[in-house]
């Protein structure tokens, strides 16, 4: 069942065994595993019930709609933007199904340094497969490569690099080309058309527009959580809810789950609620062709290198996607005439991004004044040399598979008219707002680990300090996870509750 806040009036209570806030990566698996167990649970979720009927391919109104403060979030200082999913199914329903499992090697940091346990490779295997099969995960079809994605793969090959089609979690994809503003076809299999329509089959309650405000806990136990009940159009309050519920799990991202800790003052003892959070600053970069390339036709994002993967080759990931006019036009010099002419050639256009891998060194705090999330985040020295070497490699892989021109990501724009003018990068300030970065993984921010004075939750997810509060989102890293995380969020979500479930009187009587 599901209801929508605007349907309601006034203030409910409702019992529940399992409430779940927030429906995306981490949220949608969690709550699935529960209601196939039969137990009765509660998905509240801050965004709308959007289905592809609503997605009018119309990318500023989608943005608008589907992403959180309408695709206007950002680091404190303005200088990257930190793009999430605001919507039933949350980020998944926007983002561009590259699924890579957790990496060895990170996995075992976790062990290794911070103490988490019966998370090792093996270990996940089982979760890994369910997680592929319930989305799809599969290797690109040859009709799902378009030419920008070919293109950057070429241009690997041609330097010796590593460089292939990533997997996705497509069906029978259509290559529309709309991914990042919501699949019409539901060919994109999200948390939306996947996780949640099966939680609602096993008799999970779904309660759009609630946005929850604070967990409630009782003598070191957990005992429900309060939400808000919000018109999604107009904004306006219709009420409250309060749910009552054995267990509360929080999948509300790495933003906002920090957030409703530090509202509720709750989970805190380690002073780490908010803080450890890393962004995989993700720095882009534009080949221009003198073919026509349409790189906004077809699946936008599709091939990825991990050349420079291994910290000691570089620390970052290399991966093509289409920026769209609007992140493209960030690039571009020029005002007026200038600019209308560069971006006339938009067709010959081609983008790729790095996904840098980064410590922990940022923080969310909710500032109840400005009413929302305070976002702090500056790159180490390390984290900045590692950007400026991906922005080398970006601009010479584009001149390998033939680029013309490449726009770099300085606001201050740098055209490079060849491989022999890479130096011309070394030349740039690397400070905030002086080079072009956006985040589309936020992790870490109510970190795992063995250690109740340096971690949020244990290893099983729940919180050191109130029983039978769990988070089971992106904030559970302990540190970043160097890939696209979505399958390792839904991962964790399934191993979670698969771990709650084997210990069902524990936490059930
Ligand atoms: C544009 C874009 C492209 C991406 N591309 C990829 C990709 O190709 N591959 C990949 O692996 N990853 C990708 N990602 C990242 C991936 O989708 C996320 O890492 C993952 O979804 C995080 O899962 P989560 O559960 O932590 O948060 P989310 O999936 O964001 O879910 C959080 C949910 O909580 C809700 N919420 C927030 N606050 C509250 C509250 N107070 N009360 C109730 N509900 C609340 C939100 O509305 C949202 O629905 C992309 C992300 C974006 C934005």
């Amino acid at each position: 069942m599901i209801f929508d806040a605007k349907d309601i009036s006034g203030n409910i209570t409702l019992e529940a065994d399992v409430v779940v806030v927030g429906s995306g990566a981490g949220g949608g698996p969690f709550a699935y595993k529960m209601a196939q167990a039969g137990k009765r649970v509660i998905i509240l979720e801050a965004g709308g019930y959007n289905t592809s009927k609503e997605f009018t391919e119309n990318e500023a109104e989608m943005v608008n709609k589907l992403y959180a403060a309408g695709g206007g979030q950002s680091t404190e200082d303005g200088s990257i933007g930190i793009y999430q999913g605001q919507t039933t199914g949350g980020s998944t329903v926007v983002n561009g199904m590259m699924c890579f499992p957790p990496p060895d090697q990170v996995l075992h940091k976790w062990a290794n340094e911070h103490g988490v346990t019966g998370m090792g490779p093996g270990d996940l295997q089982p979760a890994l497969r369910e997680v592929e099969e319930i989305i799809n995960v599969h290797d690109a079809l040859p009709h799902e490569i378009n030419r920008a994605n070919r293109l950057f793969i070429e241009g690997c090959h041609n330097l010796g690099w590593q460089g292939a089609p990533a997997r996705r979690n497509t069906k029978e994809c259509l290559a529309t080309g709309f991914c990042l503003a919501g699949c019409a076809y539901d060919r994109k299999r999200s948390v939306l058309v996947t996780y949640i329509p099966l939680a609602l089959e096993y008799g999970a309650t779904l309660y759009c527009g609630a946005r929850v405000d604070r967990v409630l806990a009782n003598n070191g136990k957990v005992s429900g959580v309060v939400a808000q009940l919000r018109d999604g159009k107009s904004g306006k309050l219709c009420g409250t809810i309060e749910v009552n519920a054995k267990i509360v799990a929080l999948a509300a991202g790495s933003i906002q789950t920090p957030c409703i800790l530090q509202r509720s003052s709750l989970a805190n003892s380690s002073g780490m609620v908010g803080r450890n959070l890393a962004i995989h600053p993700a720095a882009p970069m534009v080949g221009l062709f003198e073919e026509k390339i349409y790189a906004w036709r077809g699946s936008v994002c599709g091939g990825y290198s991990d050349e420079f993967a291994a910290d000691d080759r570089g620390g970052y990931l290399l991966e093509s996607g289409s920026l769209g006019p609007a992140l493209t036009g960030m690039l571009v010099p020029g005002f007026g005439r200038e600019f209308q002419d560069w971006m006339a050639l938009y067709p010959h256009m081609a983008s790729c991004n790095s996904i840098v891998h980064d410590p922990g060194v940022g923080e969310v705090r909710y500032d109840s004044g400005k009413g929302r999330a305070v976002i702090n985040y500056r790159p180490t020295e390390e984290t900045y040399s590692r950007i400026k070497d991906s922005i080398k490699r970006m601009a010479q892989l584009w001149f390998a598979a033939g680029a013309q021109k490449v726009f770099a990501p300085f606001t201050e724009p740098l055209v490079l008219e060849g491989p022999e003018q890479l130096n011309r990068i070394d030349e740039r300030p690397m400070l905030p707002n002086s080079v072009i970065l956006n985040s589309y993984h936020p992790q870490g921010t109510a970190k795992m680990g063995s250690d109740p004075t340096s971690s949020v939750i244990a290893s099983n997810g729940e919180s050191h300090d109130i029983e039978n509060l769990f988070v089971v989102d992106a904030s559970s890293f302990p540190t970043s996870i160097e890939v696209n995380p979505q399958i390792t969020t839904m991962m964790l979500g399934t191993h979670f509750a698969q771990g709650i479930l084997a210990e069902s009187s524990r936490y059930f009587s």
